[in-house]
C-alpha cells in the first residue's frame, strides 16, 4: 500500500496516522518482522500471529480462528497452532477483524486447511467472497473465499461454550467488525475484545469515494459506538507491535502479548483514532 508524495505540511499528520494505523506493505513488514513465539493470552486465547495478528480460540468442540494474516503467514500460523499442541484441522469457525489483505488473504488457504465455516459481516462477507478490496483505501484483493455465514450487526457465533459478539465498526473497511467475549480465569470473568478497524487509511478519499460513498458517516457511526462501549477487560489489536508501556497488573494476560491493551489502553486507543479521524475531516475540507 504505497503512498503517493504528499506536500510536507501534512507528512507529520501522515506519519502519525500511518503509525497509529500500522499501515506496512508487505515487504516492509516480512524485513522488520521479529519472530513472535506463539502464546496463551488469556484463558483459551492464544496467539498464532505474526507481524499481523491471528488468535485462536479454543474450546471443547473445536477452534475458532480470528484473522489469517497474508498468504506468507499460512505456515507460521499453521506451525504455531500446532506448536501450541493444536490441530489446525480442528479449527471450525474463520472470523476476521477486516477485509484487507494483512488479515484475511491467507482465509482461502486456511479454509482448505481446516473446512472451517467462514463468517463475515455485510461488507466484508462481499469483499471476502469476491476477493475484492472494497473498502475506502481499495488496496491489493485475494483468493476468493466462499463465506458460509452472512452476519449483522449484533449476532453471534457459538461453539463449545464460547460465545463471541460481532460489533460492527465499518469504516475502516465496510463490514469490520470488533469481537468481543468472555473469559474465565480462576473464577473471574474478564471481558476481551478483537479490534475490527476503526477510521479510514490515511490518504483515502473521503468525499465521492467510489467503493464506499458512506465512508464518513459510517466512520462517524463507528466512534460513536465505541467510544460508548464500556472499555473491554482486555482488547487485542491485529497488527503486532511493542505493547502499551503499562498494563494492569492485576490482568492475568501473558507478559508476552504484543497486541495487550488494558481498559485504560482501549480509553487512551479510541481518544487518538476519534483525534485522528477528525484531522482527516479537517485536510478534506469536511465540518
Ligand atoms: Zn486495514
Amino acid at each position: 500500500m504505497t503512498e503517493r508524495p504528499v506536500r510536507t505540511t501534512r507528512l507529520a499528520t501522515l506519519l502519525a496516522a500511518l503509525t497509529l494505523l500500522s499501515i506496512t506493505s508487505g515487504a516492509d513488514a516480512t524485513a522488520q518482522d521479529p519472530p513472535i513465539e506463539p502464546h496463551r493470552i488469556i484463558g483459551t486465547i492464544y496467539y498464532v500471529g505474526a507481524q499481523f495478528g491471528s488468535y485462536l480460540i479454543t474450546t471443547s468442540e473445536g477452534h475458532i480462528l480470528h484473522d489469517t494474516g497474508d498468504l506468507a503467514m499460512h505456515e507460521r500460523i499453521v506451525d504455531n497452532i500446532e506448536a501450541l499442541g493444536f490441530d489446525v484441522r480442528d479449527v471450525r469457525i474463520m472470523i476476521s477483524s477486516h477485509a484487507h489483505w494483512d488479515h484475511v488473504e491467507g482465509h482461502a488457504a486456511m479454509k482448505r486447511a481446516t473446512g472451517a465455516q467462514v463468517v463475515a459481516l455485510g461488507g466484508d462477507a462481499e469483499a471476502l467472497a469476491s476477493g475484492v478490496d472494497n473498502s475506502a483505501l481499495g488496496a491489493r484483493g485475494w483468493e476468493p473465499v466462499v463465506v458460509d455465514r452472512v452476519i449483522q450487526d449484533g449476532e453471534t457465533v457459538t461453539l463449545g461454550g464460547v460465545t463471541l459478539q460481532a460489533t460492527w465498526t465499518g469504516g475502516h473497511t465496510q463490514g469490520a467488525t470488533l469481537w468481543t467475549t468472555s473469559v474465565e480465569v480462576e473464577g473471574a470473568d474478564y471481558t476481551v475484545a478483537f479490534r475490527g478497524g476503526e477510521i479510514p487509511n490515511a490518504g483515502v478519499a473521503l468525499v465521492d469515494n467510489p467503493r464506499h460513498p458512506s465512508v464518513v458517516e459510517d466512520t462517524r457511526r463507528t466512534l460513536r459506538v465505541l467510544n460508548a462501549m464500556e472499555p473491554p477487560d482486555l482488547f487485542l489489536h491485529n497488527h503486532a507491535r511493542p505493547a502499551p508501556a503499562t498494563l494492569d497488573p492485576t490482568l492475568p494476560v501473558n507478559p508476552a502479548c504484543v497486541t495487550c491493551y488494558d481498559s485504560a489502553g482501549w480509553v487512551d486507543y479510541m481518544t487518538r483514532v476519534t483525534a485522528g479521524f477528525e484531522r482527516m475531516l479537517r485536510e478534506a475540507g469536511i465540518g
